[in-house]
């Protein structure tokens, strides 16, 4: 059964000192065409990981847009997450076996969360795989339907793929972060490529007081006048946390006193972070210089901030990632990034915007990198300077809700055209 979440709407105005005028002013014009029109926004867990928090801000900023807003979450059992989490996976270019019985859990949760869906919805935005089959399922609504692919999808399993894509008929749009990761089988259709965005007046990333930053993370066992590594991850093996573990132990030798701090939440939808995380603590437990945090230990969304503010570096080293809204968030506090260059990652930061971009499994560039800007802190400050400058242009969730209202207004209307 769907489940709403309940959010307070964000009035626009609210934006006006850090975001572009020009996406808010878009944000308004787009919105008073819509009145009137209902949209719901269907994915897979109300908190953890980037899409919920994404929604989180998005649909706030869209009902305090004056439009009709609801946010609803599939349900499921830990085997549909166990399915739904190999099929993200899969999609992600791991090997994925399907069986029938795979193909039975999912379409039975599917089903089971499609006929509670309210008929009365002009578009429904359903994000990601495992909410997709919902579009065929949900018969009964009579709405337009946009699929929102959030990860990365531009080497799948084939046999991931296929699954996906029996599901994915009948949508009217397709909308992927970057135009890598369109799957070549929808080409032919509506597709079209925006990424995602940071919200800046989130207890995440509203500026606190350097003393409250330092507060926060003393408490929380580091030492604040010790250089700091951050990465803020799900307990994901695509944002490999043994790689930073194994990169943090060879900086460390050349910055003695460096400290890592591992902070990850967990999901709903992603079974698999609880195993990785007893992992990873297993392989800290007896390193006193990490720190390995969730939204259990009593992280978060404002100890997050804190972290992203104090670290003198922050490594991201995904393998894979979709966008990669740590990389955002942390640019947003000037603090400087070490991250892999796939991705999402690649629209964030340059080579001297933000930071560096290495090969992901390289973890001798990784080492380089984090050794020169631990040590060359005039660099570190201006390369997170330029980074903050990019990410208030191009990546802040009101630019998000602007590209999100010219596609409905597409669906709805059958071109964007213009604002007014
Ligand atoms: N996050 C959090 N607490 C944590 C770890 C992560 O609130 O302990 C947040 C993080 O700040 C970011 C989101 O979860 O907003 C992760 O999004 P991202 O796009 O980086 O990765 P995803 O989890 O979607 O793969």
């Amino acid at each position: 059964m769907l489940r709403r979440v309940h959010l307070a709407p964000v009035a626009p105005e609210a934006y006006q000192d850090t975001a572009p005028t020009e996406q808010i002013e878009e944000c308004l014009s787009r919105a008073r065409n819509l009145r009137g029109i209902r949209i719901a926004h269907i994915n897979a867990t109300p908190y953890g990981g980037g899409v919920s928090e994404l929604l989180r801000s998005a649909v706030a900023l869209e009902r305090g847009l004056g439009l009709a807003v609801d946010w609803f979450v599939i349900a499921g059992n830990n085997r549909f997450f166990e399915v739904t989490k190999s099929l993200h996976n899969g999609l992600q270019g791991a090997p994925f076996l399907p069986s029938a019985e795979f193909e039975e859990i999912y379409e039975l949760n599917s089903r089971a969360n499609a006929a509670t869906l309210p008929r009365e919805y002009d578009v429904i935005v359903v994000h990601d795989p495992q909410p997709a089959a919902l579009r065929q399922l949900a018969s009964h609504v009579e709405a337009r339907w946009i699929w929102r692919c959030h990860i990365d999808t531009s080497q799948p399993d084939p046999a991931a793929e296929a699954f996906l894509l029996r599901w994915l008929d009948g949508y009217d749009a397709y909308v992927f972060t970057m135009p890598e990761f369109v799957l070549p089988a929808l080409q032919a259709r509506k597709v079209v490529t925006f990424p995602p965005g940071i919200d800046p007046l989130s207890p995440k990333n509203l500026p606190l007081a350097a003393m409250l930053c330092r507060r926060i993370v003393t408490w929380h066992g580091v030492e604040a006048g010790r250089p700091l590594l951050v990465q803020v991850s799900r307990y994901d093996p695509w944002k490999d946390p043994f790689g930073v573990i194994r990169v943090f132990r060879r900086a460390r030798e050349r910055v003695p006193g460096l400290q890592l701090a591992l902070i990850g939440s967990m999901a709903l939808d992603d079974p698999e972070g609880w195993r990785l995380y007893e992992q990873v603590r297993a392989e800290a437990e007896q390193d006193p210089d990490i720190l390995v945090g969730t939204n259990i230990t009593g992280i978060s969304f404002v100890e997050v901030n804190a972290f992203q503010h104090c670290a003198w570096v922050v490594i991201q080293k995904s393998i894979r990632e979709g966008f990669g809204l740590v990389v955002s968030e942390a640019l947003w506090k000037e603090t400087p990034v070490v991250a892999g260059r796939s991705g999402g990652i690649t629209l964030q930061m340059e080579d001297g915007i933000g930071g560096f971009l290495v090969p992901p499994e390289d973890d001798d560039a990784f080492v380089e990198r984090v050794v020169q800007l631990l040590t060359d802190r005039e660099l570190a400050r201006a390369l997170g300077q330029r980074g903050r400058q990019r990410v208030r242009e191009r990546f802040l969730i009101t630019r998000y809700v602007r590209d999100e209202l010219r596609l409905m207004t597409e669906v709805l209307h059958g071109s964007a055209g213009t604002e007014e």
